[in-house]
């Protein structure tokens, strides 16, 4: 293991406490992906943050809070909704926008008037929030626009020149990022599908929309390039899988749901069918394919559409566009 990788003993969580205090960086485990965390409140932090990624600085930053009140701040309005939305699913992986109050950082909204805040219910996150008594941002502790890290050895392998401590907490339970849900309009807007479901949140505020994938281009840091494997992806239909691999002339990596019997030259990744494990599985799944060294990834459209598919699909549409500068 490397020296990087600390266990979360309460030792390692003061000593990783007391460095964001002093203005350093922490990778941590979320119930989602893992997190790049700085103090919110530390702008040369936070800046760090967006030089380790390569973050455009259009793309803002998500405020961490170990509870609601720590958020309050941050925020120009605590109302209703967010009380409902809060009570119902903080802890836990729902990101609320909302406007924001006058004493939040403009490199943390990246120059917007909303904040982002959302309350993480991994107990290594909560334990790190709680001793540092401070609000953290934590962006996916990956290189902008590439896959996430679900795993501590993820962020040592997108980080390797950086020395930032990662605190261990095993494999994320989740796999896929917060639902990112927009309060500052007429209705409650879905800007990113995510581990909560629409319907969950529908059931909270009977309102909520969701736009399709593509129409959502004035979010800030919903680019449709993003969460991408280095290795050019396509996505192709279960119902033409075999007959386009078969066209294929050069070994290839396959994401399929369930096994798939395949000549020698392809590298199979098995993705499970259920859709809480194939979510806790998608990183790590494109990062296997990524590294098979294989020129192409061929990804099995997961034919279903609801509840957490969503989300699924959203992440694999994204990682299949080509980059805009190839
Ligand atoms: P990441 O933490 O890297 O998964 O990315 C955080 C995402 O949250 C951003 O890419 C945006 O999509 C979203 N976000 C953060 N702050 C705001 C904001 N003020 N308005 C809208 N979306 C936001
Ligand atoms: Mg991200």
């Amino acid at each position: 293991m490397t020296k990087r990788i600390l266990q979360p003993t309460d030792e390692n969580i003061e000593r990783c406490a007391r460095h964001v205090i002093a203005g350093g960086l922490v990778g941590i485990p979320t119930e989602t992906v893992y997190g790049l965390a700085a103090n919110a409140a530390d702008d040369a932090a936070v800046a760090s943050i967006y030089s380790a990624k390569s973050r455009p600085s259009s793309n803002p930053l998500i405020v961490h809070v170990a509870k609601t009140e720590q958020a309050e701040p941050f925020v120009a309005d605590w109302n209703d909704d967010c009380r409902l939305l809060a009570e119902a699913f903080w802890p836990g992986p729902l990101t609320l926008v909302l406007d924001r109050s006058p004493q939040v950082s403009d490199l943390v909204t990246a120059g917007h008037k909303t904040v982002a805040v959302r309350s993480p219910a991994h107990d290594v996150a909560r334990r790190l929030i709680e001793r540092a008594d401070r609000a953290l941002v934590a962006p996916s502790a990956n290189q902008s626009g590439q896959v996430s890290a679900t795993d501590a050895r993820h962020v040592i392998s997108e980080f390797p020149l950086e020395d930032f401590p990662v605190l261990d907490g095993g494999a994320c339970a989740l796999g896929i990022e917060s639902t990112v849900l927009d309060l500052t309009g007429e209705t409650p807007l879905v800007l990113r599908p995510g581990a909560v479901t629409v319907r969950a949140l529908r059931n909270v505020l009977p309102d909520v929309e969701v736009p399709v994938i593509g129409e959502q281009t004035n979010a800030p840091g919903t680019a449709l390039r993003h969460y991408a494997p280095r290795t050019p992806t396509v996505l192709v239909e279960s119902q033409r899988f075999d007959e386009r691999l078969d066209e294929l002339d050069e070994g290839v990596a396959v994401i399929s749901i369930g096994p798939r019997r395949l000549g020698s030259q392809h590298v199979l990744v098995e993705m499970p069918k259920d859709p809480d494990d194939y979510a806790r599985c998608l990183y790590a799944g494109l990062r296997e394919a990524d590294e098979s060294d294989r020129g192409l990834i061929v990804v099995e459209i997961p034919p279903w559409s609801g509840g957490l598919w969503r989300a699924i699909n959203d992440r694999l549409q994204r990682a299949c566009v080509p980059p805009l500068n190839p």
